[in-house]
Parts: structure tokens; C-alpha cells; sequence
């Protein structure tokens, strides 16, 4: 290649490589040949799970939205615990709250399980329960955008519908060699592109569950199995040697460390001091301890304070329990868990909505988050019972409800 007057050798394959633009995917003889080795590949190596045993709109849509920043091995049980549980959409819009996010702990991402009840409900007061069949109608339910419409409506009605999310992003950055960061809106509006035209006439479900699973099983972020590929003879990204380097880079994440605390707040006759997680916070809909997560104070006994003045309920922190390292988004929290002692408990009868006092016993079937969940093991297992045994004392004798539900 002659180089421009004037200009470095590596100046010119730079501004060579950036003008690269896909084109492949526009043959149709080539979407053809990756569309059938595709299929044939899938028919052989599709796993086999509980959605696709029976793949009606209610089933896929609630396994699409588990599948929502989960992995398949970990939605496999709450999805089959929680189509057990509410078999009908009309089951789940009767669903009661509790019960729903009890069902629903431990996969995270709480408000998918809210935007699924209220959806239900909705279609409950406006179908019969009867789930539509109009993308339009589809993406105006709550929690549901564009990959999730196409998915539901691709998978379970066979309608002609693309689908983008993690997996297909990657396979198909990969098929066409793009190497644009997939973020902008240029290389997504390509990737919608390549989506849609490779989808047959006939039979989408089929299509982009393949794909899908193709970027799970081979087509792996870190070390995709090329040499095991049905499609590495029509792979850009294999053909050029780039398949590690596409998609584009992601951004690092600058991750930050926090210190929160929680406090085990025992009351006399046994119990516990749980409180609801209002709308709007992280973990809307759980029960917790009393827990500081709202920005840096130095020590238990500040956040104690602070905590203090938002409830209402004076908590004093009287000796530490645990120490439990996780993390939140962009967040690495060490959270400090301590035994606290408490007055002017009269509150929690006047609110039971927000405020309960748990028996140990019971703290089993309250839905909890994560860190929430290792500190109520910590109490059942009896690790600590002789520290937790009430030395709490509601100054104000409250007659408490004990759960109903
Ligand atoms: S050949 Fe490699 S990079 Fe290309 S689709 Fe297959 S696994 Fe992915």
C-alpha cells in the first residue's frame, strides 16, 4: 500500500482499521449459510430448560425477565418455585407482596418482581389476564422494553421480532468484526440491523434462542470456543484474529469502598426488629434490619445516631457482631453488623406496615436481601444466642402484632 506524503506508517493502518465498516451481513448468500449452520447447530445442542418445555407469552415472559442480568443456572429453580407458586398471570396478579418478594430473594434486582406484579395486575383489570399480542401493547407493560417485547413475542408467538441483550450483542460484534464501542448509537443501530435481517421468514423463536445460546455455551465473553464454532468459516472477528477484542472495550468501572452498618435490634419476648424497605431504595420491598446505607458517617454510633433520627426509634449500638464484605453496583461495602439496644419501641404496634418484630423462628420466611439473609442465619443458627438474647428493652410496654402473613 502507498502511504499519503507526510504521514507515518502507523497513523495510516490506524485510519485504515477505523474506516473498516461490516458489511458481510448485507449477502444475503452469507446470512443464509450462518443462518442455517446456526440452526443445525441448535438442534442438536439447545439445552433443555423448563421455559422451553412449555413456551407460552406468561412463561417466557417470566423467564425473560429472571433472565435479566442472572444466569440460567440460577433462574432454573425460582423460575420453576415461582410458575409453582402462580401458574396463571391471574395467580400473580393476586399474588400477595410478601410472598412475591420472598419468592424472589436472592436473584436481586427487586423491582423486576414489582413491575411483573403490577404488569399482571394490569392485564388482569384490562385483558382478563390475557396476555397481548401487539409489540406495542407488549413494551407498554411495566419492566418491559424493546429486548424483552421482541423476545417474548419472538420466542413464544414466532412473531418476526429481533432481539439485542448481552449474548447476541457479542456473537453478533463478532460475526460482522465491528469494531465500534457497541454503546453508541452507530454500532447499536447496526446491531438492530444485523438482528433483523438475519431473522427467517419463518420460525424467529427458533432463531434467536440459537443465537442467544450460541453466546451463552460457545461464544463466550472471555475465551469463546472458536475452534467449536458451527459459524468460525463465516466469522469476521475469528477470520481477522480480533474475537478477544470484540465487542469494543467496555469502560472500566471505578469501584468505590463504603462502610455501612446494620444493627440487631432484640426485643424482649424474643423477636427482632425488621423494617420495610421503602419504595425508591434499593431492595424496595424486602424486610431489613436497621440499616445505614445513605453515605459516609464515621463509626456504628454515628450512623446509629442518624438512624436515630429518621425513625424516630433510638438505637444504640452496644457491641459489634460481624463484619460482611459485598458489593453493589460500583460499590464495595464492608458492612458492620452490631447488636444495638433500642427505646421508644412504641412505634413499631402503631406501624406494622413498616415495622415488625420477627421471632427467630420466623425470620426464615421474611424476604430478605442478601447481607440481610447472612445476618438472620447468624441469629437462627444460634451462633451468637447467648449476645443476642433480648438485653433490649422496650421502655414503652407496645403490644406488637406478630405476623399475619
Ligand atoms: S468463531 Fe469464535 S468469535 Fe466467531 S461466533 Fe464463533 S465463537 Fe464467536
Amino acid at each position: 500500500m502507498t502511504l499519503p506524503r507526510g504521514e507515518s506508517p502507523r497513523r495510516s493502518r490506524a485510519v485504515v482499521a477505523d474506516a473498516v465498516v461490516p458489511s458481510n451481513w448485507t449477502d444475503a448468500r452469507w446470512r443464509g449459510r450462518v443462518r442455517g449452520r446456526l440452526l443445525a447447530w441448535f438442534s442438536h445442542n439447545a439445552r433443555r430448560l423448563p421455559w422451553r418445555d412449555d413456551p407460552t407469552p406468561y412463561h417466557v415472559w417470566v423467564s425473560e425477565i429472571m433472565l435479566q442480568q442472572t444466569q440460567v443456572a440460577t433462574v432454573v429453580d425460582y423460575y420453576q418455585r415461582f410458575i409453582a407458586a402462580y401458574p396463571t398471570i391471574a395467580d400473580l396478579a393476586a399474588a400477595d407482596e410478601k410472598q412475591l418478594m420472598r419468592l424472589w430473594e436472592g436473584l436481586g434486582y427487586y423491582r423486576r418482581a414489582r413491575s411483573l406484579h403490577a404488569a399482571a395486575k394490569r392485564l388482569v383489570e384490562t385483558s382478563g389476564g390475557v396476555f397481548p399480542e401487539s409489540y406495542d401493547e407488549v413494551l407498554a407493560l411495566p419492566g418491559i422494553g424493546r429486548y424483552t417485547a421482541g423476545a417474548i413475542l419472538s420466542i413464544s408467538r414466532d412473531q418476526r421480532l429481533p432481539v439485542l441483550e448481552g449474548n447476541t450483542v457479542r456473537v453478533y460484534s463478532r460475526w460482522i468484526g465491528l469494531r465500534q464501542d457497541v454503546a453508541t448509537a452507530a454500532a447499536k443501530q447496526t446491531l438492530w440491523g444485523v438482528a433483523t435481517a438475519m431473522l427467517p421468514r419463518v420460525g424467529s423463536s427458533r432463531f434467536n434462542q440459537a443465537a442467544m445460546e450460541l453466546g451463552a455455551l460457545v461464544c463466550k465473553p472471555k475465551g469463546p470456543l472458536c475452534d467449536q464454532c458451527c459459524v468460525r468459516a463465516e466469522c469476521q472477528a475469528h477470520r481477522l484474529g480480533l474475537q478477544d477484542q470484540i465487542p469494543g472495550k467496555v469502560t472500566k468501572i471505578e469501584y468505590q469502598s463504603r462502610r455501612e452498618f446494620a444493627f440487631v435490634i432484640p426485643v424482649d419476648g424474643g423477636g427482632f426488629l425488621l423494617a420495610r424497605i421503602p419504595d425508591g431504595q434499593r431492595w424496595a420491598g424486602l424486610w431489613d434490619f436497621f440499616r445505614w446505607t445513605d453515605g459516609d458517617v464515621p463509626d456504628a454510633a454515628a450512623a446509629a445516631m442518624a438512624l436515630t433520627r429518621r425513625s424516630g426509634i433510638d438505637v444504640r449500638p452496644t457491641r459489634q457482631l460481624m463484619t460482611i464484605q459485598h458489593a453493589v453496583t460500583r460499590y464495595r461495602i464492608t458492612l458492620e453488623v452490631h447488636l444495638a439496644d433500642a427505646v421508644r419501641l412504641a412505634d413499631v404496634a402503631g406501624n406494622p406496615e413498616r415495622l415488625r418484630v420477627v421471632a427467630r423462628e420466623e425470620l426464615a420466611h421474611w424476604p430478605l436481601n442478601t447481607t440481610g439473609r447472612k445476618i438472620a442465619r447468624m441469629l437462627t443458627d444460634q451462633q451468637d444466642a447467648a449476645a443476642t438474647k433480648p438485653i433490649v428493652r422496650r421502655t414503652a410496654r407496645a403490644k406488637v402484632r406478630p405476623p399475619s402473613d
